[in-house]
């Protein structure tokens, strides 16, 4: 499989290019060339098999044979035997016809383990093939980089640094990544907001001599095998609910649009899903974009659901190439826009093409406590924030009482334990490896928002 830039001016890669390089060097982002199809027949054959038999199956045409097929399916058994659960990512129901996906029984309790779990053994086996070493540079609104950090801590072929915003992620999450006392792992708490972080780690990866002299490499999801791992969960879900023979709808709780921008990818593979919702909080420019096609950025607001604390949206560039039917020319009008402005339109047939699938709402914090207390209530099932925000979104635009809806859970409750407690009553308890957690020292040094510093920061500490 070739691999070409979102803003067409950059050079097509392979896969284990694709995978360390992160951000494309024209500023775009990694793309395949064309989707590999799975056919009605393939997706039932997936019917009874084990979610690694069949991420091996959605995942194959990507990666191999450019790793070859026994060392990829080596790669995936062992991302997913960290995970606590069987089944890795269990389906839990509701209410009727409406079903939670639960993502987040990886090591590091949110969805982002799921791909990144996987990446670590990619990063491992691509790099000690080829005899190489590289740093991975990372920013996080809170999820990212605890999970960022627990697929490469303790390798040799990595040294990580992980960008957060001071003061802006849960003590849990803070916790999650300054515990971690591994020789090769840096944590840096920004004087700023997750959008300035994401902002320097991009400003890094286009200093392109900063960048070769230190061998930079991403795993936020701008990087390609990230999705990638996150378009599985939907066939393995959609099959389980009776696909391909119906058609199913997601709720996603959308920050960075990598994870549903995976679904949609799923669907352009062949599996036929009804409706996807962008489920925001109240950080709405994906919503805004998805009814008026006004993408304007705004000032990020700190919400109960930090995680999606973001009004840059990198993965929806690739959407972009998609509806515009992969003329980057159009891609490059609009991030030029975008970047003299601080605002782009979509063109009105785009938009419309995006209507047929995608749907969008903002739900406020009020109706996101709301929904926690409601489950509760109905359910006695404890959701964390983002779930929440999902399942408002889900039951608010959904289409067809008659087509199965699935909200994606992307956090173990205990990762966000006071909305939950002030809600509930109840205080969500952390798994047993974690229990210790606000126990363990922390490691981790304070700088401006400032690029010039944190570029010395990482050169001193490689030296
Ligand atoms: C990262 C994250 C999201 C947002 O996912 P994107 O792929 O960035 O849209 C939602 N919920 C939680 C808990 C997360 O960690």
């Amino acid at each position: 499989m070739k691999y070409v830039s979102t803003r067409g001016q950059a050079p097509a890669l392979g896969f284990e290019e694709v995978l360390l390089t992160g951000l494309a060097r024209d500023g775009g982002l990694y793309i395949p060339e064309q989707w590999p199809t799975l056919w009605p027949d393939d997706i039932r054959a997936m019917a009874g098999l084990s979610y690694q038999d069949v991420a091996f199956r959605v995942m194959s045409p990507y990666v191999c044979p450019e790793i070859s097929e026994d060392d990829f399916a080596g790669l995936i058994e062992k991302a997913y035997s960290t995970f606590r659960h069987k089944a890795v990512v269990p389906l839990a129901q509701i209410d009727s016809n409406e079903w939670i996906l639960e993502l987040f029984h990886g090591p590091t309790l949110a969805f982002k383990d799921v791909a990144l779990q996987l990446l670590g053994h990619l990063f491992d086996h691509v790099l000690s093939k080829q005899g190489r070493k590289i740093t991975i540079v990372g920013a996080t609104s809170g999820d990212t980089g605890s999970a960022a950090i627990d697929c490469v801590r303790d390798r040799d072929c990595a040294e990580i640094f992980m960008l957060h915003p001071k003061g802006r992620v849960s003590e849990v999450q803070r916790r999650q990544m300054t515990t971690v006392m591994s020789a090769n792992v840096h944590n840096i708490a920004v004087e700023g907001t997750f959008d300035d972080c994401q902002a320097l780690v991009k400003a890094m990866f286009n200093d392109l001599a900063f960048r070769d002299e230190i061998t930079l490499s991403a795993v936020n999801s701008i990087n390609w095998a990230r999705v990638m791992a996150q378009i599985v969960y939907y066939f393995t879900s959609a099959v389980a609910l009776g696909g391909p023979d119906r058609k199913i709808s997601y709720s996603v709780p959308t920050g960075n649009f990598g994870d549903i921008y995976a679904g949609y990818v799923a669907s352009q593979m062949g599996l036929p899903i009804e409706q996807l919702v962008v489920a925001t909080n109240m950080n709405d420019i994906l919503a805004r974009t998805l009814t008026s096609g006004d993408y304007t950025v705004g000032t990020v607001q700190p919400t109960i659901s930090p995680s999606m604390d973001i009004q840059v949206s990198s993965n929806f560039e690739r959407l972009l190439l998609n509806l515009y039917n992969g003329r980057a020319g159009e891609v490059r009008r609009l991030m030029d826009n975008l970047q003299q402005s601080g605002s782009f339109t979509i063109d009105e047939p785009e938009l419309e093409k995006a209507k047929h699938i995608f749907d969008a709402l903002q739900t406020s914090e009020e109706d996101t406590k709301a929904t926690i207390g409601e489950l509760f209530k109905s359910t006695e099932m404890l959701i964390d924030p983002h779930t929440a925000v999902g399942v408002h979104a889900a039951r608010e635009k959904r289409r067809d009482a008659a087509t199965p809806m699935v909200t994606l859970s992307t956090a173990h409750p205990a990762k966000f334990p006071d909305a939950v407690e002030a809600v509930t009553g109840r205080h969500p308890e952390l798994p047993p490896h974690m229990a210790d957690l606000f126990e363990r020292d922390e490691k981790y040094d304070v700088l401006p928002n400032d690029l010039g510093a944190i570029q010395s920061y990482i050169r001193d500490t490689l030296n």
